[in-house]
């Protein structure tokens, strides 16, 4: 079951200049861990960023569960509640409570009672062994706390599919391993994911699909044990 279709994408910037995507095409299966390598600059951002409109394509399609998520006519933000997306940089509102933080899009765009939303935050909370964070405020926690909250904060939202963008690129090195350790668990557990990272421990642990990218381009793909023995 495809989920979500990528049909020849461009990203072009700076009057035409720089082609970030040139010609990606691709295929997302339900319950695929795909992770994105490839060097600096190549695109990886974009494209993973495309995958939910974030970046607008200059040319090519996106369907995301059969619907063409590129056309003018679509409702994106609809379409987008279902995709989670984590970034570098966790962005946790400040001056929300953590349980506050998690809550927020449930009650506002899936009309929760504070009480249910409330209820499963508490549940996500523990799942990640945090619940006593509750009521903290993001600044009080790890980076490696805060990049858990923003975790759990995207599935309170029940997710077809989770986008990663360099989740442990900017934590410290101790705090990188709890961090893939719930990465691994959703991967496990079925969760569709789509993720960049340099972590390739993580790709050949749970991936299921390797994308190289290079210049705006998928270069190579493959599954991880075959992609990594045979460069
Ligand atoms: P990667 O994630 O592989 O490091 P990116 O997708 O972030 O690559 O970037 C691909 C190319 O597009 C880079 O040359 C980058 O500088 C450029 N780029 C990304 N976003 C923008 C933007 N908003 N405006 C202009 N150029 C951009
Ligand atoms: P990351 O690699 O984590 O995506 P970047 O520093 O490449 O972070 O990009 C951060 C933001 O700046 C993104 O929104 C991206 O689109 C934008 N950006 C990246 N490169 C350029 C560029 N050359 N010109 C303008 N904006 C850019």
């Amino acid at each position: 079951e495809v989920l979500i279709k990528v049909e020849n994408v461009h990203k072009i910037y700076n009057e035409g200049r720089l082609h970030a995507l040139n010609g990606v095409s691709n295929e997302i299966k339900k319950g695929e861990v795909v992770v994105v390598v490839g060097p600096s600059g190549s695109g990886k951002s974009t494209f993973l960023r495309s995958l939910n409109l974030l970046e607008t394509p200059s040319t090519g399609k996106i369907y995301f569960e059969g619907v063409d998520i590129t056309s003018k006519k679509t409702d994106i933000d609809k379409h987008r509640q279902k995709m989670g997306m984590v970034f570098q940089h966790f962005n946790l509102f400040p001056h929300k409570t953590i349980i506050d933080n998690i809550t927020l899009a449930p009650i506002k765009l899936l009309k929760k009672s504070k009480a249910d939303a409330e209820k499963e935050a508490m549940e996500l909370l523990k799942l990640v062994g945090l619940q006593e964070k509750a009521n903290a405020y993001p600044s009080q926690l790890s980076g490696g706390q805060k990049q858990r909250i923003a975790i759990i904060r995207s599935l309170a939202m029940d997710p077809d599919v989770m986008l990663f963008d360099e989740p442990t690129s900017a934590l410290d090195p101790e705090m990188v391993g709890e961090v893939l350790e719930l990465m691994k668990k959703l991967a496990r557990d079925g969760m569709t994911m789509v993720v960049v990272t340099h972590e390739m421990g993580f790709a050949k642990e749970v991936g299921t699909r390797v994308i190289f990218m290079d210049a705006g381009q998928i270069k190579e793909e493959g599954v991880p044990k075959e992609f990594f023995e045979h460069p």
